[in-house]
């Protein structure tokens, strides 16, 4: 049966632009198909976003979007449905990380429950003895850790490894090299880096349309990075300690089953800061963000 004759291909929308959607065949090499949706489905399914799986057909060469399939996640920031890693970038320097940033920014991604890793770029700020020293530190925690440098292309490779066969977005704080990094996973894309002039910053009000690169086949990123606006306001008080995997094996055994870890009589945590088992300074992240939680909750029920 010749392709041009209702054939149902199914493909990946890697960019949705005024009424027509970008469509990477899934089981092909075949380039990028420019699709439209028929008016029926669009009555069904009204917002067929990037990232979506779909069924389509080619009539004359043209694309029509029969069906989504169904969607594993939806990210809000960007709005991407199906990614599968959340890439959650900080820099060793220049800015410099600040411990509860990155535990907020983890916290954000473990909540997500979306795969995740931590990268921490410009390793040639620091060196090799410093960037490892820092890597350890999270590996120990539990987290899977990656160090790059955009100067001299290190960890690109390992990197790349990792992303491999997936979507990603990635995410963290302004000035860390997000956009760098972009460029040097995919050279020829030129996205601009550092400070980005008022007339183009992504404020609150202006949405941007996401587009997914590829890197490879079925390897994509994000044009766009992920949340920097990071409320944990949606958080419960009592949902964040399991959040933080270096916890994990304390919890369970404090007197109060309600234990927030922080002024409770009897708390298996306090004493495993206490015995150095669990580092004071993650400790002293999570009491910062428990504090916020609190106060946040305790608004919402005033
Ligand atoms: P973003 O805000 O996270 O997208 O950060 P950018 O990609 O715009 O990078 C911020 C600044 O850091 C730019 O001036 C980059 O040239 C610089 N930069 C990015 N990656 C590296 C790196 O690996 N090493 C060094 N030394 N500078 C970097
Ligand atoms: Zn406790």
């Amino acid at each position: 049966m010749s392709r041009d004759q209702g054939e149902f291909l199914v493909g990946r929308v890697v960019r949705a632009i005024g009424g027509f959607f970008y469509v990477d065949p899934l089981t092909e090499k075949d380039n990028t198909v420019e699709c439209f949706v028929r008016g029926k489905l669009r009555q069904t399914v009204p917002d067929i976003m990037v990232g979506d799986k779909v069924k389509y057909c080619l009539e004359n060469s043209q694309g029509v979007i029969t069906d989504v399939l169904p969607r594993e996640t939806i990210l809000k920031r960007p709005y991407i449905s199906n990614v599968d890693l959340l890439v959650v970038v900080f820099a060793h320097h220049n800015p410099d990380p600040i411990p509860s940033l990155i535990a907020r920014f983890l916290i954000l991604a473990d909540y997500s429950n979306i795969p995740y890793i931590l990268v921490f770029n410009k390793s040639d700020l620091v060196g090799k003895g410093k960037a490892d020293h820092l890597a350890n530190i999270y590996r120990n925690y539990g987290y899977q850790v990656f160090c790059t440098s955009v100067i001299n292309n290190f960890g690109k490779r390992t990197l790349l490894k990792a992303l491999s066969g997936k979507v990603a977005v990635l995410t963290g704080p302004s000035g860390v090299g997000k956009s760098a990094l972009l460029n040097m996973l995919r050279p020829g894309l030129g996205l601009k880096t550092g400070l980005l002039s008022p007339k183009i910053s992504r404020g609150k009000h202006t949405t941007r349309e996401v587009q997914l690169l590829k890197l490879d086949r079925q390897t994509y990123v994000a044009d766009t990075p992920g949340f920097s606006q990071i409320s944990l306001g949606h958080l419960k008080p009592e949902d964040l300690a399991p959040l933080f995997p270096d916890f994990r094996d304390y919890l369970g055994y404090c007197r109060f089953t309600s234990c927030l870890h922080h002024q409770e009589p009897g708390c298996a945590l306090k004493e495993a800061v206490e015995n150095k088992e669990v580092d004071d300074q993650r400790y002293q992240s999570y009491l910062g963000l428990l504090s916020e939680l609190k106060k946040s909750w305790a608004n919402r029920y005033r």
